[in-house]
C-alpha cells in the first residue's frame, strides 16, 4: 500500500536545498509570468535579507503557503519592461507592492512613508529571474501566519521542524536582528537611544 505524501512543504526555493550565494554578484532581471509581453524590473547587485515568509500580504507561487522575499535599494531597482502593466495592490499598505495586472506576481514592493525603519528598501522576489546566485534564504518570518491562508493549525509543529531542518530558523514576526533594527529606529525616533 502507497503511504500517502505526508512531506511538508515549504517553497520551491528551499523544498530540494538552497542555492549557494555567488560572490559578486551583479544581479539580475525578474520577471512575470506572462507568456506575451512580460513585466521586467532589473537589480543591480544583490539583494539582502532575503527569507521565507508566511504573511498573507507576499505574493507567493501557486500552491505554496509562503513566499520567499528579499529587500534592495529603490536605487538599485528599475522597470525596464511593460510597466504599464503594473498595479499597486493595496496603496494604504506600509509596503506597496506592485503587481502585473494580468498574471498578479508582485514585481516589487515600496515604502513610500519616509519615517518607516524600513524607507529607502525595495521588497522583490529573486525567485522570478533566471539569474542564480542570489542572496540565500536564512530565517522564516511570520510562520503563525500560514494558518490565515488555510494551513491546518495542528500542522505547525511539522512546518517548523521542518524550517528548522533545512536552516530556516522560524519566526512569528521578523527575525530579531530585524526586530531589533526596527526598534532602534523607533527608539531614536522618540529621543530615548
Ligand atoms: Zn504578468
Ligand atoms: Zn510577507
Amino acid at each position: 500500500m502507497d503511504s500517502p505524501d505526508t512531506a511538508v512543504r515549504i517553497h520551491p526555493a528551499v523544498d530540494n536545498g538552497i542555492a549557494p550565494e555567488a560572490p559578486d554578484f551583479a544581479g539580475g532581471t525578474l520577471t512575470c509570468l506572462c507568456a506575451t509581453d512580460p513585466v521586467q524590473v532589473e537589480i543591480k547587485g544583490q539583494v539582502a535579507h532575503n527569507h521565507i515568509c508566511g504573511c498573507t500580504k507576499c505574493w507567493k507561487p501557486a500552491g505554496t503557503l509562503f513566499s520567499q522575499v528579499a529587500v534592495v535599494s529603490r536605487d538599485n531597482l528599475r522597470v525596464v519592461a511593460n510597466g504599464d502593466k503594473l498595479q499597486p495592490v493595496d496603496t494604504t499598505a506600509a509596503i506597496v507592492r506592485h503587481a502585473c495586472r494580468e498574471c498578479g506576481v508582485h514585481m516589487y514592493g515600496r515604502i513610500e512613508n519616509t519615517a518607516h525603519p524600513f524607507f529607502g528598501l525595495d521588497f522583490v522576489h529573486a525567485e522570478r529571474s533566471s539569474q542564480s546566485g542570489w542572496a540565500a534564504p536564512t530565517f522564516a518570518a511570520f510562520v503563525s501566519s500560514i494558518i490565515e491562508s488555510g494551513a491546518r493549525p495542528e500542522n505547525m509543529g511539522a512546518v517548523r521542524a521542518r524550517l528548522n531542518e533545512i536552516g530556516l530558523p522560524p519566526y512569528d514576526c521578523l527575525s530579531p536582528p530585524l526586530m531589533d533594527a526596527i526598534s532602534t529606529h523607533v527608539a531614536k525616533a522618540k529621543g530615548i537611544l
